[in-house]
């Protein structure tokens, strides 16, 4: 039975993806409301949810304790009313290639305004086109949660690439009672590049054309690649990655990532990274396009947040429509020098 204590959202409103079924499944998990969403992945070439959906679908409910209607293959309605927070051992699976690290990122928001422990095992894809794969949630997207207070160590025991997915890792984590907002991100990146390759089952002469036009383009130097084979993969691919470090520390500030899609030729997939490289370096901003609509929400969290990017993606947009309706919370972009934008999530007291 539908009661009218769900609010209703069009879930094709925006992006229209599956950012904005997982941001709305985190949002009602921290608020503590029950959402309706109605046309999801409406515009989609194939609408409605898929299975990597289902499992953030799944583990958003098995976090929270929450009742569930429409969660099935092709739906475009779900009825989500969750429960309390639980932090827990956790094991969710997707058995396509879908993402994996999505389905941490759905979950890790709803645990920020609960402390505790938690452990999760994950199998599925972890280096996919159009995602955020392994290495760029770990050496990224979680410094900045680490930051904040959160403790998190990820171990991957198997990559898992797309198509074939079946990749397994593990994550530890623990949320302190208050989440420290971090300092400004605005400084221009003093950055040097380093280039990983990893190739299970491509031999190198079938991608020594696509290297040649990488090393040429990025203008970079033996020293500055490395190989991995990734022997533990189910599946072959190709993953280009990018790192942007800082000279002093080391740390990793962006990773630009080139996955290897169905069907594309690995000289396309140099090409994808060049351009991608090249769009960031016009800007030389310290947090890239992606890295943006994934820090809004744990950003509003902690309280506050302030960091200068590209300009805003759709994502992006989306992020700042979702958690600036739902959680009350101000949201301000200001364009700066060369195009470059400053977001400001709520007020600096
Ligand atoms: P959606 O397309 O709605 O499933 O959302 C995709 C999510 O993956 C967004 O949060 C993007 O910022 C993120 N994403 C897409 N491509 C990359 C990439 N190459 N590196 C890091 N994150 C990415």
């Amino acid at each position: 039975m539908i009661d009218d204590k769900f609010t209703e959202f069009d879930a094709s409103q925006g992006e229209g993806g599956g950012q904005v079924l997982r941001t709305l499944l985190s949002l009602s998990i921290i608020s503590g409301k029950s959402i309706h969403l109605h046309s999801i992945r409406a515009r989609r070439p194939k609408p409605g949810l898929a299975v990597q959906h289902l499992v953030c679908i799944k583990a958003a409910a098995e976090l929270s304790g929450a009742s569930v209607s429409g969660a099935f293959f092709g739906s475009q309605s779900l009825y989500f009313s969750p429960g309390k927070v639980r932090h827990g051992k956790y094991h969710f699976k997707i058995d396509t290639a879908g993402s994996s690290t999505l389905v941490f990122q759905t979950v890790i928001p709803a645990l920020l305004k609960c402390p505790g422990d938690s452990h999760f095992i994950f199998e599925g894809g972890t280096h996919n086109p159009l995602a955020p794969c392994f290495d760029f949630l770990d050496e990224v997207y979680l410094p900045y949660l680490r930051d904040m207070g959160v403790q998190c160590e990820l171990l991957i025991k198997k990559k898992g690439f797309f198509p074939i997915g079946g990749g397994l890792w593990e994550a530890h984590l623990n949320v302190p009672v208050q989440l420290k907002p971090i300092k400004p991100i605005l400084a221009k990146p003093d950055f040097h590049t380093h280039l990983t390759v990893l190739h299970p089952r491509v031999t190198h002469s079938q991608i020594q054309e696509t290297m040649e036009r990488l090393i040429m383009s990025l203008q970079l130097n033996s020293r500055q690649i490395s190989w991995d084979a990734s022997p533990d993969s189910p599946g072959p691919g190709l993953a280009l990655l990018l790192r942007y470090k800082n000279k002093a520390d080391q740390s990793c500030f962006n990773m630009e990532s080139s996955l290897n899609g169905p069907r594309q030729k690995f000289l396309d997939q140099a090409d994808k990274l060049i351009r991608d490289v090249n769009y960031f370096q016009r800007f030389l901003v310290p947090v890239g396009r992606y890295l943006a609509d994934q820090l809004i929400l744990p950003m509003a969290l902690s309280g506050f947040g302030h960091f200068r990017t590209c300009p805003l993606s759709n994502h992006c947009k989306t992020q700042i429509d979702l958690v600036n309706k739902f959680l009350k919370f101000p949201i301000e972009s200001r364009d700066v020098e060369n195009g470059a934008i400053d977001l400001t999530i709520g007020v600096n007291s």
